[in-house]
């Protein structure tokens, strides 16, 4: 994703509390109180410039939406989204590293984890960084309640080829996987920046639906 120097962004972050959230840690606990309701919290790793997470959150009143992003310059373009959206109260983005899910949300705070055309690393050994690596898995599932899902859109082929692999060594279950996602559409599919783009091509978009097995 290209970034472009934005800098008035910190200022336009500072000033929507209520949208985006710079210190997540300081929820940690607390999200159903952020969002003043028991509903189930969905979050989205990599959120980008938030097409998907606002559609999510117009599309589904009764789920709360949490997109993480960590660049500023990206997250700013989601808030900006968000504003244009009328802030939905059940959306909040936050600026956070997904690598520190652990300390913005408690053991089984969340209900599902959205990945969404995660960035492919495609040299072995920056494999730790994918968001599908065992060391994310792990985290997923510590914030995930017993049974979490993991959703997740790609058109990178190896990387889906290596996710359906890292899960499947973790033992988690598939539940379902589309190798052409766009052949045959869920009419609840809502689009990311990245999926109109590529879908667009014509190129296939895969995606899978996975749970952590409970003992
Ligand atoms: N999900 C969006 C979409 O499908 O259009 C954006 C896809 S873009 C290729 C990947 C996004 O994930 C980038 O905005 C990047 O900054 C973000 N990202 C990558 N690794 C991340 C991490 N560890 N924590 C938070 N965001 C991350």
């Amino acid at each position: 994703m290209r970034l472009r120097n934005k800098p008035w962004a910190r200022d336009f972050m500072q000033a929507h509390p209520d949208a985006l959230i710079l210190e997540p840690e300081t929820l940690k606990r607390g999200w159903h109180s952020e969002f003043g309701n028991a509903h189930p919290i969905h979050v989205e790793v990599g959120t980008g410039k938030g097409q998907f997470i606002i559609g999510m959150a117009l599309a589904n009143p009764d789920v709360n939406y949490i997109g993480i992003e960590h660049f500023d310059n990206v997250i700013v373009s989601a808030l900006e989204k968000a504003i244009e959206a009328d802030k939905p109260s059940n959306l909040r983005l936050v600026r956070a590293n997904g690598a520190d899910l652990e300390a913005v949300f408690e053991n089984g705070e969340v209900d599902r984890v959205y990945l969404n055309f995660s960035d492919p690393w495609p040299k072995t050994r920056h494999a730790k960084r994918r968001l599908t690596h065992e060391s994310f898995l792990r985290r997923y599932e510590a914030i995930l309640v017993p049974g979490g899902e993991i959703h997740f859109k790609t058109d990178n082929r190896k990387l889906f080829e290596y996710s359906l692999v890292s899960m499947s060594d973790y033992g988690m279950k598939l539940l379902d996987v589309a190798l052409d996602l766009h052949a045959d559409l869920p009419e609840d599919n809502i689009m990311t920046e990245y999926e109109e783009k590529f879908s667009k091509k014509g190129q296939p978009i895969y995606r899978l639906e996975s749970k952590f097995v409970t003992l």
